[in-house]
């Protein structure tokens, strides 16, 4: 007897299912690049219960004569290639005649479509691969695909799908990606009869970002355009100092197909650096094309990996472009305008010093309880902000007014930026009411800022200020640590920080850099051998070396800072805004946050 026998068509649609059918995301996806290919220019979403439960697809685009929606549901049957040479000159999404049938052959399907030319629709009903009825039906031209039951056939499979929730997630998150892809095509995104976003057809991606991904993060978001050797790559970036948790919301398409690429992925993640915090990925909408033969889409039965040809020179490019609109971001804010306070002539806030001696000075300010963190004993603040700003070698910005990246309400050019201080919250942060919105300062971020460039720009020129100690400081170290000084002595004089040895790993701490306070002079050099034994500072390391440096020396500079006083706050401002990144502190943690009225008003329901 004959071992071999042909697998009934059933059987043979239900593994390729397998395949193409993950999830019910992967039935979303396949429907709504049926409808693009189809011309629509409507496509609607609605699902139930991660879709497990119900999922409608329905567009606008050619719809089917009722010959093809019976033929369209057989496999291999595609109206998008006639031969294998096709495929060189394909411009639509599908192309294997694949996803109907395997649809078909795992759940319920109802197929309801009608042709422009056509007097009536057609509606068919097909149930785990079996044909349940075809007949005539009334319908506005275009394509309806019902699925339910999805699975029914295959209860293993089930058992495989994740939560609703994580369900509903892929789903949505497949559609923002074909709505992103499509900013002509109108879409519609249901879950569980709640509209998730409706968007009307449009041309600018900005607007549909904002429509799908809520109007507060287009105010964050820079634009990228540049081209080189037939690449372009355009879209939108978050600014410095805008970050996510996750990578969920850096999407890349190449060729207008959402596409998993880790060549674009690291080039993106890369470039932020110092711009947003370790760990943290950078929001991207972005879309590079290239020559089709550039790249390889056939390596992953969904498409969704991607293989460049030359792997290396898209992700010089990548990086290139990104780090350009990165860096003109930057030089274009503008430096806000401090208007005089409207409230009382005392200060705010003085500074409050838990001095020994003499009582805390009384305070306007309405805040109730003294915050915590000022209470351990502060360090005197460095020198005024004023004489300092004279030394530091800042870059100068250009002082007209540029649309920036972290405003997103007022376009009008002509409008000067006006914050005007209302007060402090939560201690850390300082009030400013402005034209557009409310902006939050985390002023301790901007100290860091500022006190890092400026530190970094007296390391690069050889500026370092470091004052002699009227009394050496003695300390021991142990006898590694005693090497590593001893080697590297003059590396940290380079940096304002003397230390003599006498006797066996015994040094004398003879001068300090200008802004640390003398009474810690012992446990800055510890933390400089430290640095030195770990190999994160060393001479060879030159600029990395020097910015680490001055990364450390700010943040000990601001944790024992006292609040700036009004005056103070109003250079700080100045100085920050003449830096080259005020967005962001050194370790790229958002320096303040402009909430826009706009947003405002959302919050409020107000119109
Ligand atoms: P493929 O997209 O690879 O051709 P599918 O199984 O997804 O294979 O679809 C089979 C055929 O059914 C398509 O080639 C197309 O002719 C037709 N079709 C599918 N969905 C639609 C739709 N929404 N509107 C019009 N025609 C459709
Ligand atoms: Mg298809």
């Amino acid at each position: 007897m004959a071992k071999i026998s042909i697998l009934s068509d059933q059987v043979a649609n239900q593994i390729a299912a397998g395949e193409v059918i993950e999830r019910p995301a992967s039935i979303v996806k396949e429907l709504v690049e049926n409808s693009l290919d189809a011309g629509a220019t409507s496509i609607e979403v609605e699902f139930k219960k991660g879709g497990t439960s119900f999922i409608r697809i329905e567009d606008n685009g050619c719809g089917m004569s009722k010959e093809d929606a019976l033929l369209s549901l057989e496999r291999h049957a595609t109206s998008k290639i006639q031969s294998a040479d096709d495929l060189n000159t394909l411009t639509s999404m599908g192309f294997r005649g694949e996803a109907l049938p395997s649809i078909a052959s795992v759940s319920k399907l109802q197929l309801q479509t009608r042709e422009a030319s056509s007097e009536s629709g057609t509606d068919i009903l097909v149930n785990g691969g079996s044909l349940v009825h075809d007949r005539d039906c009334g319908m506005p031209p275009g394509t309806r695909m019902t699925i339910s039951q999805l699975f029914n056939s295959v209860p293993a499979r089930r058992k495989f799908l994740k939560s609703v929730a994580t369900e509903s997630a892929h789903i949505v998150h497949h559609t923002r990606l074909y709505a992103l892809a499509h900013p002509e095509v109108s879409f519609t995104l249901i879950d569980d009869g709640r509209t998730l976003f409706r968007t009307p057809s449009c041309a600018r991606l900005k607007d549909r970002v904002m429509e799908i991904f809520g109007k507060q993060i287009a105010g964050k978001l820079i634009e990228v355009d540049a081209a080189e050797k037939g690449m372009r790559l355009s879209g939108l970036i978050g600014a410095p100092g805008h970050s996510r948790s996750s990578r969920h919301e850096m999407l890349i398409f190449v060729n207008n197909r959402p596409v998993e690429s880790r060549t674009l992925g690291y080039a993106l993640i890369e470039s932020y650096y110092g711009h947003i915090p370790k760990g943290r990925y950078p929001v991207a909408f972005l879309f590079l094309e290239l020559p089709p033969s550039q790249v390889d889409v056939n390596v992953h039965p969904a498409k969704r990996e991607i293989r460049f040809r030359n792997e290396s020179n898209v992700r010089g490019f990548a990086v290139r472009a990104i780090l350009g609109a990165l860096k003109e971001s930057v030089t274009i804010v503008t430096p806000p305008v401090l208007s005089k306070p409207v409230v009382a002539s005392a200060p705010l806030f003085e500074t409050v010093q838990a001095k020994a001696t003499g009582p805390t000075p009384p305070r306007a300010s309405v805040l109730s309880s003294e915050p915590v963190k000022r209470e351990s004993p502060v360090v005197e603040k460095p020198e005024s902000l004023e004489a300092e700003k004279k030394e530091a070698a800042i870059v100068p910005v250009p002082t007209q007014r540029v649309e920036t990246a972290s405003e997103q309400v007022s376009s009008s050019a002509s409008i000067e930026r006006d914050w005007r201080f209302i007060g402090w919250a939560q201690s850390d942060f300082a009030l400013f009411d402005t034209d557009s919105g409310i902006v939050m300062l985390d002023w301790k971020a901007a100290q860091k800022r500022v006190w890092y460039e400026r530190l970094l720009a007296s390391y690069r020129n050889r500026s370092v200020e470091s004052q002699k100690l009227l009394l050496p400081v003695p300390v021991e170290l142990d006898p590694v640590s005693a090497v590593v000084l001893t080697d590297n002595a003059e590396f940290l004089e380079g940096y304002g920080l003397e230390a003599a040895p006498f006797g066996r790993n015994f040094f004398r701490i003879e001068a300090v850099p200008s802004w640390l306070p003398e009474s810690e002079a012992e446990s800055y050099l510890g933390e400089l051998v430290d640095l030195l034994r770990k190999g994160g500072i060393s001479d060879k390391k030159g600029s990395s070396a020097q910015e680490l440096l001055a990364k450390h020396a700010a943040n000990r500079v601001v944790v024992g800072a006292v609040a700036p006083s009004e005056t103070e706050l109003v250079e700080l401002l100045d100085q920050l805004f003449q830096t080259s990144n005020p967005l962001a502190d050194p370790d790229g943690k958002p320096a303040y946050i402009e909430i826009a009225r706009s947003e405002l008003n959302r919050r409020f329901h107000k119109s």
